[in-house]
């Protein structure tokens, strides 16, 4: 039996703010090197005991039985797993053909953020939100910022040992390094502790939410019951039938639209474009808000070009209402040869995309440029929200309207539900 050697990444003050990251400390780089399923990789023995007794372990949605294989139909991958073998996001695993799901209730990160951070600056801003992850990502991005959870197993972020212990808000103070690693987050307890603090919205996000579907989906269904509202932040990559089961559940959604070229989302990514453009089609049908990031990587994505086509289909397919933010690039995991992205290609990104059209376009990650995170009305021009990084510095709207010349400013403005 193995488990993770286990280390606190980082703690955030503030009142509200509780952030975990629980990060091992060697053996990731050979963990990151499969492309495919991982061949025998489930947990057995003892760990498997332990993971079911915790309740880390469920019976997967969305799977096919074929005989004692399996195949996931959660994202694009459609991992096919023979007895043993554990699909390529690391989180799910086939046990005797039952497919299980080994991220249940076992958040390796949280932490409460400010809604602009998703990003999301249409959607109740300057309200907190809580975030939460568990480790695993169907994606393989070289540049990934999380990568220290988005490519790991669970078992490598957890610790099934000892007494277990489920996050509450009275044991925030007391809570030590080695509480933090048996740690359970089920979703009752992420809906007590946002009812505790009055937080009143729940992000799923860190690493790759859609991978460990079935905790995400329990949440989201619990939160929207209490009047909590339900954030996705994901690189959109999912098939269309838990899409949408979750977008019943849905408030707002933030998608990485990591390039405009199949070949670059093979090369940087490991993934394909078409799914994440059928995800924003999906989004809008179902009447889901949602707010698009385009990370601009030098040599990767920051030809002016793709970003003009990419610019023109949002337009052309979802209107000029959804908000875009080009995020500034900062070398990182197997990228750290590249320079940050220069601010004048995000200024001249941002140009392109007003100019075909889009109205709200913003640029994240950077420092300097006086109106990067403003929000203009696309009436009278007038500053509508101002912003500094991810606070909110000026707010000029009467409802959801412009308050110099009225014009309905597009977005989710109004408060959270009453509690059911
Ligand atoms: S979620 Fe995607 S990557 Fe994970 S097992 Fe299912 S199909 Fe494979």
């Amino acid at each position: 039996m193995r488990y993770g050697a286990l280390g606190l990444g980082g703690v955030a003050g503030g009142a509200a703010a509780v952030y975990y990251a629980l990060r091992q400390t060697s053996s990731w780089a050979a963990a990151t090197t499969a492309t495919d399923v991982f061949k025998n990789d489930a947990p057995r023995g003892v760990l498997w005991e332990r993971w079911r007794e915790r309740g880390w372990a469920r019976e997967g949605r969305h799977y096919l039985k074929l005989g004692r294989n399996v195949q996931c139909r959660l994202c694009p991958n459609q991992c096919l797993l023979e007895p043993e073998d554990r699909g390529r996001c690391r989180d799910r695993v086939n046990k005797e053909g039952t497919l299980y799901t080994l991220a249940y209730g076992n958040a390796c990160a949280f932490h409460t953020d400010p809604i602009e951070k998703k990003p999301l600056y249409h959607f109740l801003p300057a309200t907190p939100v809580f975030s939460f992850a568990a480790s695993g990502c169907g994606f393989r991005c070289l540049n990934c910022q999380n990568w220290d959870i988005s490519q790991r197993k669970p078992e490598e972020t957890k610790d099934p040992r000892g007494d277990p212990i489920r996050l509450r808000p009275e044991l925030m103070p007391t809570l030590t390094l080695e509480d933090v690693g048996r740690l359970s987050l089920f979703p009752e307890d992420v809906v007590a502790m946002c009812q505790a603090t009055g937080i009143p919205s729940v992000a799923y996000t860190y690493s790759e939410p859609s991978v460990w579907f079935e905790y995400m989906i329990d949440t989201a269904r619990l939160a929207r019951a209490k009047g909590i509202k339900n954030v996705w932040v994901t690189c959109g990559y999912i098939q269309e039938e838990p899409l949408l089961e979750l977008c019943q559940y849905l408030d707002a959604a933030n998608v990485d639209l990591k390039s405009f070229d199949p070949d670059v989302y093979g090369k940087l990514n490991s993934g394909k474009l078409e799914p994440i453009l059928e995800t924003l089609r999906t989004l809008k049908r179902e009447g889901v808000w949602f707010e698009v990031t385009n990370l601009v990587v030098p040599t990767y994505t920051d030809s002016l070009a793709m970003i003009h086509r990419m610019c023109q289909w949002l337009v052309d397919e979802l209107g000029p209402d959804y908000p875009l933010h080009f995020s500034r690039f900062h070398p990182a995991h197997k990228l750290t040869h590249l320079p940050p992205t220069p601010v004048d290609v995000l200024v001249e990104a941002r140009a392109i995309a007003r100019q075909v059209g889009l109205r709200y376009v913003y640029l994240g990650n950077v420092l300097g440029v006086e109106d990067a995170g403003t929000t203009f009305c696309p009436g009278c021009r007038h500053p509508v929200i101002q912003r500094y990084v991810y606070h909110v510095t000026r707010l000029n709207l009467e409802g959801s309207a412009c308050a110099e010349c009225g014009t309905p400013i597009a977005g989710v403005w109004e408060g959270p539900r009453a509690a059911g």
